[in-house]
């Protein structure tokens, strides 16, 4: 049995400190190994000679050794010369890890790949942060790739959480063991790193840097503290296909300033990315004139986003050329601050969240109703994206196999019946605005009402399906129609209360948004602030 094949379906720790870290020292390295093997730990990852000998002393387990050595380019790379990989052999490692990055292949590490396991005759396992990365490294005989780099070269810079869907297409296109490393901090990631087809997992940070587990404590705390207390500002952007809104929000989901421009839909990925960096570079100079700086920018864009990879998935036609778009990587060199976004339903799910009818429940859905209708869905204390992000399409629940056929090729799509066109032609487009038609309704006016009844009733179609699927606390309606529409609501709660099973024991409560105009502002600010937290 190889040192490689023990560690299958086993946890690896990796235990490091930096320079100057108060547990950078041998002894404290072994101890952490200690406190690894004992807790059923299978492996140990290992940087440097010293540390190696100490951890081989203190457990049986099998090493996987590295050399972080500072290169002529200044960063660091990982085992970069047969002698280092010796050296580690010596000292105790049963394996040997190296960067097999383009950049570590730049350094000829595909060649010490093969002089590694020739050599010293043991595993080698490649530290890779892209699929081709993968590959070659695979074709020059490494025994497993570790996803460790994802996230940490330049080419992959906007992946700021463990992303499980890698794991799962690296299984899919190699021969080789796929070990998940990086970013996994917490055992549900490590679990879902499983699920994803992972051969081991190993956890470094989460578990052996205290320093870094307290100060996740700590932001969360402060955060938290700020947040109830006002102070501490976030740059939020809302781009729709019509308009972009964007402002300057306090931790507390404060607007202290914002601003509406039309989006320059037609001018493609990189007019839209130019679009929204000069939209943050207003607000940040409007956080300076207050003589603050924003931590963080949040970015709600009309599209499905794969928000570990801060990519954007897929969008309509309304936005062309934004499908593929990378945007949090090259926005956040840009401006030097952290950049994250999301799909923006899922975005009003996260405003209603932390700042609206959403706060203090577990489980609640956001339904937005507007050109089109969407939603997002809190699952215990959760926002649910889906496996691939494209969760959440609630407009496209049908509620009438007979009905007319939608872009998703379906027939009857909720979408057809509850957007804010759906309610005018309910009303024999007799109001020039939903606006006013729900204005209209509130003033007694029996064309109007009967209008949002008919909405209402469509709707709850829909919402009886999320019920008995998600058994929420609380169904959110939000976007224009939704405004001010009391009758909406009440009238939704009344229908799905017919159609859905054991009404009595649910507290399930229909509201309308009071989040306003600048929900989707707020639900940006929301993700940004749920980040910072983190
Ligand atoms: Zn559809």
């Amino acid at each position: 049995m190889s040192a490689l094949d023990t560690l299958e379906g086993r946890l690896i720790v990796s235990c490091q400190a930096f320079e100057g870290d108060p547990f950078r020292d041998s002894g404290s390295m072994a101890r952490f190994a200690r406190a690894a093997e004992l807790a059923g730990a299978a492996g140990i990852r290992v940087n440097g000679v010293e540390d190696t000998r100490a951890i081989r002393k203190a457990v049986k387990l099998p090493l996987i050794g590295i050399e972080k050595a500072a290169m002529p380019d200044g960063a660091i790379l990982i085992t970069p010369s047969f002698e280092a990989a010796k050296a580690l052999v010596e000292a105790g490692a049963d394996l040997i890890a190296l960067d097999c990055t383009a950049r570590g292949q730049a350094y000829g590490a595909l060649e010490r790949v093969r002089e590694i396991r020739a050599g010293l005759s043991v595993p080698v396992l490649a530290d890779i942060a892209t699929e081709e990365e993968a590959e070659a490294a695979q074709a020059a005989g490494a025994d497993a790739v570790l996803s460790t780099m994802r996230g940490y070269t330049a080419e992959t810079a906007g992946v700021t959480r463990f992303d499980p869907l890698f794991i799962e297409r690296l299984v899919a296109r190699l021969r080789v063991p796929v070990i998940a490393e990086g970013r996994i901090d917490s055992p549900a990631d490590a679990r879902a790193a499983i699920a994803a087809g992972a051969y081991a997992v190993i956890v470094g940070t989460s578990i052996t840097r205290p320093r870094d587990i307290a100060r996740r404590f700590a932001a969360a705390v402060e955060d938290e503290y700020r947040a109830r207390r006002g102070g501490g500002y976030v740059a939020a952007i809302d781009m729709g296909g019509t308009n972009t809104k964007f402002g300057l929000v306090s931790s507390a989901g404060e607007m202290h300033w914002s601003a509406t421009e039309p989006t320059p839909a037609a001018s493609g990925a990189r007019g839209l990315l130019e679009h929204l960096q000069g939209a943050a570079g207003r607000i940040v100079e409007q956080a300076r004139a207050r003589g603050a700086e924003v931590s963080a920018l949040g970015i709600a864009t009309a599209g499905w986003v794969d928000t570990n990879r801060g990519v954007v998935a897929y969008a309509t036609d309304t936005l062309p050329g934004w499908t593929g778009t990378a945007v949090a990587g090259p926005l956040s060199e840009a401006l030097q601050i952290p950049v994250y976004i999301e799909n923006d339903a899922n975005a009003l799910a996260l405003a209603e969240q932390r700042f609206g009818a959403g706060r203090g429940l577990s489980d609640f859905v956001v339904i937005t109703l507007g050109t089109g209708v969407g939603g997002g869905c809190v699952v215990g204390g959760r926002l649910r994206r889906g496996a691939h992000f494209v969760g959440n399409a609630i407009g496209h629940l049908s509620i009438d196999p007979a009905g007319p056929v939608c872009i998703c090729g379906q027939r009857g799509c909720l979408e057809a019946y509850a957007s804010g066109a759906a309610m005018l032609g309910y009303a024999g487009d007799a109001y020039a605005n939903t606006e006013s038609l729900v204005a209209a309704a509130n003033a007694g006016e029996a064309k109007a009402q009967s209008a949002i009844r008919e909405t209402a009733r469509h709707l709850a179609r829909a919402c009886a399906t999320v019920a008995n699927l998600l058994d929420p606390q609380a169904l959110i309606l939000s976007g224009g129609p939704a405004q001010n529409n009391l009758l909406l609501a009440k009238e939704v709660e009344a229908e799905v209360k017919g159609l859905v099973p054991a009404w009595e024991l649910r507290r399930l409560r229909v509201s309308c948004s009071t989040l306003g105009y600048h929900g989707g502002v707020l639900g940006a600010a929301a993700l940004a602030l749920s980040h910072e937290a983190v």
